[in-house]
């Protein structure tokens, strides 16, 4: 099988596998306990701990152990929201839902909170981030990277203006960190929220890194555990699965990040040879195994399925919403028409993808769309479709 949707999950590494079985069986020990057993897994959830922070140049109390990516943006943002006496946050409508449902969530509970809009290539701009602040504001929430289109956010330049106007920023780095540069220095931000099943580690692990001196309340209370902040006994195996998964990417980003970057670009160049088809997401500022496609007039579930048939998995965009028939927000916030956002197809590729699975999907993707296309409700209305597009243009003055 060609597995090309590695933004919705990545198989777990042979060597972090390797690194973690141990702490499955015989060094079973509770980090919290004061004998040699327990004290190892103490050590190896505090190396595990290093590693992630160096990955984003954090110091290692800064990192927080969760359950993962959504637990982590629902503490950053309601542990923020909840410890601070102001009462508006700022983020952006192409959030993962862990974020957006959070905000909905707060909204019910008292904060007001300001969505920004973003151009057709899913950037927000810094001047809205700006404008939008106001007295109350204690919190900005914008991604690193984005999910299902792969555009990459310009937080540092948001990160210099929340320092600037003091209110915390947090940025949700799942899909950038270990396939980017981030730093937290650099980029000012002061909450990161990272997973690690997204880099090759194990589901049900992550991190929250908090800078030092940030002021968050705890949602989950008991043992006190993770510095007060995420009470319960740590899933030692997973941490340290989580640490390895880290090392590894830190280790491997350059060289995979330009070998990927290539394998990528061809196959967008050798899709966009499809007519009819468009890339979304910034040409440029993307993630580097990211190719998000759209075909005019298919559904983008019957492709996949065809995809699948043909030993190749890939994604409709995002794995939480793809099972309900709404239209992403992600593609109806970049300006997508709803018709258009269903035939839309990712790819996004990882350590085991090779030229050849690029070929093979370059080889079996034209005659799919073209057979679905003939088969397509919207075909018979192709001509009377793109006259009535054109005539729309011209009367909205639109280009
Ligand atoms: C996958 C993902 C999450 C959720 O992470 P989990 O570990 O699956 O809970 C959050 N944000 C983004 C951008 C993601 O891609």
């Amino acid at each position: 099988m060609i597995y090309m949707d590695h933004a919705a999950t990545t198989p777990v590494d042979e060597r972090v596998v390797k690194a973690m079985l141990p702490y499955l069986s015989e060094k079973y020990g509770n980090p919290s306990s004061l004998y040699g057993l327990a004290q190892e897994a103490r050590k190896a959830m505090e190396d595990a701990r290093a590693k992630i922070a160096g990955l984003i140049n954090a110091k290692p109390e800064e990192i927080i152990f969760t359950s993962g990516g959504t637990e982590s943006d629902n503490l950053a943002l309601k542990g923020v929201a909840l410890a601070s006496k102001k009462k508006h946050i700022i983020t952006s409508s192409i959030e993962h839902h862990a974020v957006l449902k959070t905000c909905e969530w707060l909204e019910k509970h008292g904060f007001k909170v300001t969505y920004l809009p973003v151009d057709r290539y899913g950037l927000v701009k810094v001047e809205d981030v700006e404008k939008a602040i106001t007295k109350d504001t204690a919190l900005i929430s914008i991604m690193h990277a984005n999910n299902e289109i792969g555009t990459i956010e310009p937080v540092e330049e948001v990160g210099k203006i929340a320092e600037e106007h003091e209110i915390y920023f947090h940025t949700d780095a799942v899909q950038s960190v270990g396939k980017i540069p981030v730093d937290v220095e650099k980029m000012n931000i002061n909450l990161l929220s990272i997973s690690s099943h997204k880099i090759y580690g194990p589901k049900g692990v992550g991190a929250l890194y908090i800078r030092r001196g940030t002021r968050i309340e705890a949602l989950q209370h008991g043992g006190g555990h993770e510095r007060k902040l995420r009470s319960g006994t740590e899933n030692v195996s997973g941490i340290v699965g989580f640490g390895k998964a880290a090392e590894i990417a830190r280790q491997e980003m350059l060289s995979e990040t330009e070998r990927l970057s290539k394998l990528r670009d061809r196959l967008i160049e050798g899709a966009l040879k499809i007519e009819n088809s468009w890339l979304n997401g910034h040409p440029t500022k993307r993630l580097p195994n990211n190719a998000h496609l759209c075909f005019k007039f298919i559904e983008g579930e019957s492709l996949i399925l065809e995809l699948d048939f043909n030993g190749i998995a890939a994604g409709t965009g995002s794995a939480c919403s793809s099972r309900s028939l709404e239209p992403s927000h992600v593609l109806t916030a970049i300006g997508l028409r709803p018709e258009e956002t269903h035939g839309s197809l990712r790819f996004t590729l990882g350590r085991s993808n090779t030229d050849k699975d690029v070929e093979q999907v370059l080889s079996v993707l034209p005659g799919i769309v073209e057979r679905f296309r003939a088969i397509s409700p919207f075909k018979k209305d192709f001509r009377e479709y793109e006259s009535a597009l054109l005539k729309e243009h011209h009367s909205s003055g639109v280009d």
